[in-house]
């Protein structure tokens, strides 16, 4: 029986794809790419050649079908998409669902995805964590959207364009408050790759004099176990309670950043300014 495999590709250096993905890409009859033009280029460093589909977005339920057709004749498929996992904010979920429902088997060839890649170097907690996708453009469901995330505990993941980012930050801070934690991670794998560290208000002031460039990922820290309960002044206190045990100042904050959503710095600068 013939077979769909979902064959993840670099998102960004293309040293990154496996040796599975070639080979995969080698073997099938034919391959469905998101956009042809990007694809070819990969099939022409790694001297792939192979026919293509094009499937993408705006096509997705015609060629659909005219791909299930020719797995039920007998060819074999990859799915890939510009960059990373197909199906993660690209196409490919409703192509296994139709290989789901005419019992076509589909085999995964996995490969890097911006998102997963992103939360490991975030310094984030990992061990729970909610994958949000794009914000969407429309105010309303982005505003539901935000809504429904304002008690999330998880780490959640976000990816945004450019362009997009400055806006995107000013929403965060307006549902999640100035000191939530961000990472952003941007251009991954590639020759300007770069975590920043923030919190929402570090990051909406640091993006005011410097242009976005290349792709995001966000990561955003949980809503703390502490959040509702300690205020800054409190959190200050704290800090000069265990100076007053006999704490370094710089100590004293790094405990109560560690307990708190306040981070080492703001509460260091409180307690020096006093
Ligand atoms: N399917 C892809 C995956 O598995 O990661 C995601 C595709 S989605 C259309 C594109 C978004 O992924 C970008 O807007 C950005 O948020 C993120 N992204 C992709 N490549 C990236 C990279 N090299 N560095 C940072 N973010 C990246």
């Amino acid at each position: 029986m013939s077979v769909l495999y979902v064959v993840g590709t670099p998102i960004g250096n293309l040293n990154d794809m496996s040796v599975r993905a070639v080979e995969t890409l080698k073997s099938v009859d034919f391959i469905a790419a998101e956009d042809t033009r990007v694809t070819l280029k990969l099939l022409n460093h790694f001297d792939i050649k192979k026919p293509m589909i094009s499937y993408y977005e705006h096509n997705i339920r015609e060629r659909g079908n005219i791909i299930i057709d020719r797995i039920l004749s007998g060819e074999s498929c990859a799915i890939v998409s510009d960059a990373g996992m197909p199906c993660i904010s690209d196409p490919g979920e409703d192509l296994v669902r139709l290989c789901s429902e005419n019992n076509i088997d589909v085999k995964v060839i996995p490969g890097p995805s911006a998102a997963i890649s992103a939360l490991c170097i975030s310094g984030m907690n990992t061990s729970r964590f909610t994958f949000e996708g794009f914000l969407s453009t429309s105010k309303k469901s982005r505003a539901e959207h935000l809504e429904s995330l304002k008690d999330e505990r998880r780490t959640m993941i976000f990816y945004e364009a450019p362009h997009k980012l400055k806006n995107t930050l000013e929403d965060l801070k307006k549902c999640f408050g100035d000191s939530r934690k961000i990472s952003l991670c941007r251009e991954l794998t590639k020759l300007h790759e770069e975590v920043l560290r923030f919190n929402l208000s570090e990051a909406t002031e640091y993006f005011e004099s410097i242009t976005p460039k290349g792709e995001f990922v966000l990561i955003l820290e949980g809503k703390p176990l502490c959040e509702e309960e300690v205020t800054l002044d409190e959190a200050v206190n704290m800090a000069r309670e265990l100076v007053k045990g006999g704490q370094k100042l710089t100590e004293a904050a790094k405990t109560v950043a560690k307990n708190t959503s306040f981070n080492k710095a703001k509460i260091y600068k409180e307690l020096i300014e006093e």
